[in-house]
């Protein structure tokens, strides 16, 4: 039976979404070009995430190269642990992913070691799936492609498995440019890409995608969130933790949810409902869509907690299509380490605290002939001493790697009160990741229908027992947002149809104008690519300058003057003016 993902994927391919890389050569799996109307279709989606984390929740945008140096990826983990678990047959030489193949005999396949999955295919005496030959030792494979920056090769580069880590190097210019000031975020829209081992997924699983990820860096003392009480009554599918043990998707609150310690704190469940917001906005179905937390043994081991949006597929079942997740200061401290640059944020106290400081002042009056040239250093050295290193009566220091001991009586020390006006802290970082192609798929799924036609237009037969396929896209998303169609293709009809296609394009609005076949089959033509309102020509407009426009999800049509129909279009677009208004 031909499944969802065949019928949005032979619409795509006929009528320029989406199809697969490279075809004039043959193709390669984890590639997918976006035709005219995909490449318009995914703006749109970007845009949406744009005026939701962008410009509402204020997180600038950035830009950084899509290649990365060594240094950026050893700090993150990626050039250490980035990887799955790759089989490869003995015989035909296809690679498989190892805990994919054993996916029916173990429980959690993919926590298995690279040796643990060998023992598994061993000892299930597991076959390549291509040709029946025998398998090889799995091994970790790293999923970065790399590269080398420079003509010898002697800088290695990475092109980026993720968006996120532009923001993280770049955090002391953004700091400055934030004043200093914890929270801010920013946010990339932007490639990425992983060499998949064997991505058979289609569009699901790439090997060179765009990410949508903001980088909000918190104060770790406080998560709370000053918008929270806007979404706290917010309903969403949770597969919480404990929900995913009993097999059950909650509908709650995200307040109670907090309140309840299901999700970690506020900020979390903030991102979770603008994750949700944002998903609804674009068409994805709100029955089909839920947010499962990791379970603890699948989280990484820095994360407070862990959230995915998945996204009910006909063919591939839940889908992960965003990640949103309290990073902690994992990310900041790997950098610093890495960099030897300190990462962190001076933030003042609402009033003064008093500390006890213990102080070592070392007497420079007995150092100075001491240790000539080097006394300084010294000094600098027993200024860095704890109490406990002061017990015994002589003291050992290092110095340019030189031990040195010196007499207790050369070094004064005493515990004092300090006022101290604010520290210096390491915020943690909450990411909220998205798949931009996924979401872009799935709403392509979510909003293809097939349906008998039924439609009575004028001057035409009835055109019934004839399938109307249809995208009921949000009209925002759709590519072309309106379609102007001379009732016949006679000038003194085309002429009015140019005139509104002019006045509509200075709106900014996309229109496609079509004269060819039956007003039925063009009518069909639009609906199939999602264009939300059709505008016809008729004879009725050389008397009274009116035009018809016909909604694509409920056929129905309304009169409207062609004085001021760019702005009646726009508003039924864009600012939720109901179809009914928009006539006379
Ligand atoms: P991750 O960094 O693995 O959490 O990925 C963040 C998001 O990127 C996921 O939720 C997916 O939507 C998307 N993503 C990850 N890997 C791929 C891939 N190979 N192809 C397409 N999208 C992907």
């Amino acid at each position: 039976m031909v499944d969802k993902y065949e019928q949005v994927l032979e619409l795509a391919k006929r009528r320029g979404f989406l199809w697969n890389s490279f075809e004039l050569y043959g193709g390669t799996a984890g590639f997918f070009d976006y035709g005219p109307l995909g490449a318009m279709l995914k703006r749109r989606v970007e845009n949406i995430w744009r005026d939701i984390f962008v410009i509402n929740e204020g997180y600038y945008e950035i830009e950084v190269p899509t290649i990365g140096i060594e240094d950026i990826f050893i700090a993150s983990g990626h050039v250490g642990g980035f990887s799955d678990p790759l089989t490869e047959c003995q015989k035909c030489h296809e690679a498989f992913r190892a805990d994919h193949l054993v996916q029916d005999m173990e429980e959690n396949p993919d926590t298995l070691s690279a040796e643990e999955l060998t023992a598994v295919i061993c000892k299930n005496d597991v076959k390549c799936p291509e040709c029946g030959g025998k398998l090889g030792n799995a091994y970790e494979f790293n999923l970065m492609f790399k590269t080398s920056i420079g003509p010898g090769g002697k800088r290695m580069g990475y092109l980026r498995p993720e968006t996120a880590q532009g923001m993280f190097v770049d955090f002391p210019r953004l700091l400055k440019f934030y004043r200093d000031h914890l929270p801010f975020g920013a946010t990339q829209i932007g490639k990425a890409y992983r060499n998949e081992i064997s991505p058979r997924q289609g569009v699901i699983r790439l090997r060179e995608f765009t990410q949508a990820e903001a980088e909000i860096f918190i104060d770790p003392r406080d998560k709370t969130h000053p918008k929270f009480k806007d979404v706290s009554d917010v309903i969403m599918n949770l597969y919480s933790q404990e929900g995913q043990a009993s097999g059950e998707t909650k509908k709650i609150a995200l307040g109670e949810a907090v309140k309840n310690g299901i999700i970690a704190h506020e900020f979390l469940a903030y991102c979770l409902a603008m994750t949700h917001k944002f998903l609804i906005r674009v068409g994805v179905s709100p029955e089909k869509m839920r947010f499962r937390q990791h379970m603890k043994d699948e989280m990484a081991h820095y994360a407070a907690d862990c959230w995915d949006a998945e996204i009910l597929s006909d063919r591939f079942g839940w889908v992960e299509v965003v990640g949103i997740a309290d990073r902690t200061d994992f990310d900041l401290k790997a950098h610093a380490k890495q960099s030897q640059k300190e990462l962190s944020v001076y933030v003042a106290y609402d009033s003064p605290k008093k500390v006890r400081k213990f102080v070592v002042k070392p007497d420079m009056g007995v150092l100075g002939p001491m240790f000539k040239g080097k006394a300084a250093k010294v000094a600098n050295a027993l200024k860095a001493l704890k109490a406990q290193e002061l017990s015994g009566d002589e003291i050992e220091v290092t110095v340019d790697g030189e031990k040195i001991r010196i007499d207790k009586n050369s070094v004064k020390f005493e515990t004092i009160t300090e006022e101290i006006h604010g520290e210096n802290i390491i915020p943690h970082v909450i990411e909220p990741s998205f798949g931009i192609d996924r979401i872009t798929y799935s709403l392509l799924e979510h909003s293809y229908f097939e349906e008998e036609a039924k439609e009575k237009i004028e001057d035409e037969e009835e055109e019934s027992g004839e399938l109307r396929i249809v995208l009921r896209l949000p009209s925002e998303v759709a590519p072309v947002q309106a379609a102007v169609l001379p009732l016949l293709s006679r000038d003194e009809l085309i002429k009015p149809g140019t005139e509104i296609i002019n006045k509509l394009r200075k709106v900014g609005i996309l229109v496609a104008f079509d004269d060819s076949g039956t007003i039925g089959r063009r009518y069909r033509r639009n609906d199939e690519i999602g264009t939300p309102y059709s505008i016809t020509v008729d004879y009725q407009t050389l008397e009274d300058a009116t035009v018809t426009i016909r909604d694509r999800d409920t056929m129905k049509q309304v009169r409207a003057p062609i004085k001021d129909i760019e702005n009646n279009v726009y508003d039924l677009i864009y600012r939720g003016k109901s179809f009914e208004d928009a006539g006379i």
